[in-house]
């Protein structure tokens, strides 16, 4: 735990959120500020700062991400699909340096960047 990381404080329940799912090592909640009708960010309970920290330590944390976004999403009912979105560091868009996945559908999404 970081103290002063605000996803942190939300895995901790310092900080309310609107909790979508939880397991030993991964965390779920709404966005604050949802981009559809269904914004999940999902977050590995561990502090890991972005995506550029993964590495062989700790990466089966984020195959645990991914498999509670598979759950989470059908849960959702997004069996017609949905995005996945990690912004990394400052160039990326990442503004809470707290890994996390962005789980986003439950609509036509718009344009795809790539
Ligand atoms: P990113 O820009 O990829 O780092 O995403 C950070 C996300 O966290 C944004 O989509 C914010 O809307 C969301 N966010 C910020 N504060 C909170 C909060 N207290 N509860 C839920 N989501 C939040
Ligand atoms: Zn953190």
């Amino acid at each position: 735990m970081s103290e002063q990381c605000l996803f942190c404080r939300i895995i901790s329940g310092e900080i309310p959120s609107a909790k979508v799912y939880e397991d030993d090592e991964v965390f779920a909640f709404r966005d604050i500020n949802p981009q559809a009708k269904v914004h999940v960010l999902v977050v590995p309970k561990q502090h890991i700062a972005s995506a550029a920290a993964i590495d062989g330590s700790n990466s089966a944390l984020v195959a645990k991400c991914f498999e509670a976004i598979a759950k989470i999403a059908r849960a959702e009912g997004l069996g017609n699909g949905y995005r996945i979105i990690n912004n990394c560091g400052q160039d990326g868009g990442q503004t809470v340096m707290h890994l996390h996945f962005h789980l986003i559908g439950g609509e036509k999404l718009s344009e795809k960047i790539i």
